[in-house]
C-alpha cells in the first residue's frame, strides 16, 4: 500500500471542479479538458460512440456523460492523447439492478502525429487542423453520440434517435429555430433543464499532499495575499489508525474514507495511475460490499490484467442538478475505473473498460440529501473564503 510521506515521492492527483457556475463558452477539445457533463468531446471526431453502446440496458433511455477524463500517457505512442469517457443512466432505479447495464466506461487514444491536432513541441499549445471539421462524423444535437437521423425540415440538424429529435424540438428550442438561420444560444442549459445532459464543468487537478507537506505549504503561503482556492482546508484530522481499534460500532472503512477526503473535501476525482512506483490505492466508502478490484476480466484486446486507474467520488453529485428529495434520484458512493495498463492500441476504435461501484453503508453518511447538504456547506465555505480574499 502506498504511503505518502515525503515531497520526493509521487502523489496521486486529485480533480476539483474549477467553478460551479455554468460556463459562458463550451470547453474546447483542443485544450483536452477533463470535465463533468455536457456533450462528450470526442478525441477522434470521425468516430463518435455508437448510440447503441450508450443505451441503458435497464430502461433503454440514452445514458449521459458523467465525466470525461484526459490522461495522456508516454507508452505506447498511440496513447499520447488518451481519454476515458464515463456514462451513466440518470435514473436511480436502473442502478438498483445490474449496474453494468447502466454505467459504462470507454477508452480512446490518438498518437501525437494525427489528422486532427497540431501540437507545438515547445509551447505544447494545440490547434485544430482543418480535417477536424471537414471529416467529422455527424453527431446528435442532444447527446453527441453518432447520428444517423436528420431533421426533415431543415436538413441540418442530426440526431441519434427519434427520442432525441423530439427532445430537441420540444425542450431545446428547435421548434422555433428550425426554419431560421441563427442557432439558439442556450441549448446546453435547456438540455440540462430537460435532464438530457449534466451541466458542463471543467475539472482541474492538484497533487494530493501528505499532512506534513500540507502544513509546510500552508506555512510558506502564510502572509501571501493570494488565496488559492485549491489549497486544502487545514483541519486537525484524527489519526486513521485510531479508527482501526475503536469499538464505536460505526463503519471504519467509511471513517477512514472520510478522514482522507476531509483533507481535500471538494475532490471529485482521485487519479491513481501516476507512477509505477505508486500502487493505486482504492478508498472504499464502506467496509461492506467492497467490489473485488482484483477479480476483473482481463483486457479482451491484449490479455493484460486490468488495473485500477481512477476513482470518481460522490462529491460530484453536489454539482449536478439532482432532486435530492427523490429517492429514485441518481446516486452512488464511489466508482472505481479499471483499465488496460498497457494502453493497448485501438486504431480509432473504443475499448470498453470496467467500472465498479460501491455505495455508502447505512451507518456511514447515508442519504444523498445529507451528503448534498455537506457538499453545499463546503462550497459556501469556499465562496466565503474567496470573498474574504478579494
Ligand atoms: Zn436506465
Ligand atoms: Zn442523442
Ligand atoms: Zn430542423
Ligand atoms: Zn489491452
Amino acid at each position: 500500500m502506498a504511503i505518502i510521506e515525503d515531497g520526493d515521492l509521487p502523489h496521486f492527483q486529485l480533480g476539483f471542479v474549477e467553478s460551479p457556475h455554468p460556463r459562458d463558452a463550451p470547453l474546447a477539445i483542443e485544450h483536452f479538458p477533463t470535465k463533468i457533463g455536457g456533450k462528450p468531446l470526442w478525441l477522434n471526431p470521425r468516430t463518435p460512440l455508437d448510440p447503441a453502446k450508450l443505451t441503458c440496458g435497464a430502461c433503454s433511455a440514452p445514458m449521459i456523460l458523467l465525466m470525461q477524463i484526459y490522461t495522456a500517457e508516454d507508452f505506447p505512442e498511440e496513447a499520447y492523447h488518451r481519454y476515458l469517457y464515463l456514462f451513466v443512466c440518470r435514473k436511480g432505479a436502473c442502478h438498483r439492478g445490474d449496474r453494468r447495464l447502466c454505467t459504462r466506461v470507454f477508452r480512446a487514444q490518438l498518437p501525437l502525429d494525427n489528422d486532427f491536432y497540431e501540437t507545438d513541441p515547445d509551447t505544447e499549445e494545440t490547434t485544430i487542423k482543418p480535417a477536424y471539421s471537414s471529416t467529422a462524423a455527424t453527431t446528435c444535437a442532444v447527446c453527441g453520440a453518432a447520428a444517423s437521423k436528420r431533421c426533415a425540415a431543415c436538413q441540418k440538424t442530426w440526431y441519434c434517435s427519434r427520442d432525441h429529435q423530439y427532445a430537441h424540438w420540444t425542450h431545446a428550442g428547435h421548434k422555433e429555430q428550425c426554419s431560421r438561420t441563427t442557432t439558439a444560444t442556450d441549448v446546453t442549459s435547456r438540455l440540462v433543464r430537460a435532464k438530457l445532459l449534466f451541466p458542463e464543468l471543467e475539472v482541474v487537478s492538484e497533487p494530493e499532499l501528505s499532512e506534513s507537506e500540507r502544513i509546510a505549504a500552508a506555512a510558506a503561503a502564510e502572509g501571501s495575499a493570494t488565496h488559492n482556492a485549491l489549497v486544502p482546508l487545514l483541519r486537525a484530522p484524527a489519526v486513521p489508525e485510531e479508527y482501526e481499534d475503536s469499538e464505536t460500532g460505526v463503519d471504519r472503512a467509511f471513517l477512514k474514507f472520510q478522514h482522507r477526503i476531509d483533507m481535500y473535501p471538494k475532490q471529485v476525482l482521485r487519479y491513481l495511475r501516476v507512477d509505477p512506483e505508486l500502487d493505486p490505492e482504492p478508498l472504499f466508502v464502506a467496509a461492506e460490499e467492497k467490489p473485488d478490484l482484483e477479480r476483473v476480466a482481463p483486457c479482451p484486446r491484449c490479455g493484460a490484467k486490468r488495473e485500477l486507474e481512477c476513482q470518481v467520488l460522490s462529491t460530484v453529485l453536489a454539482y449536478l442538478p439532482l432532486d435530492v428529495t427523490d429517492e429514485n434520484s441518481f446516486d452512488f458512493g464511489t466508482y472505481f475505473v479499471l483499465t488496460c495498463p498497457e494502453n493497448c492500441e485501438l486504431k480509432g476504435e473504443y475499448a470498453e473498460e470496467v467500472v465498479l461501484r460501491q455505495d455508502f453503508s447505512s451507518d456511514g453518511m447515508s442519504s444523498l440529501a445529507q451528503r448534498a447538504e455537506k457538499a453545499k456547506e463546503v462550497l459556501k465555505e469556499k465562496e466565503e473564503a474567496e470573498n474574504d480574499a478579494e
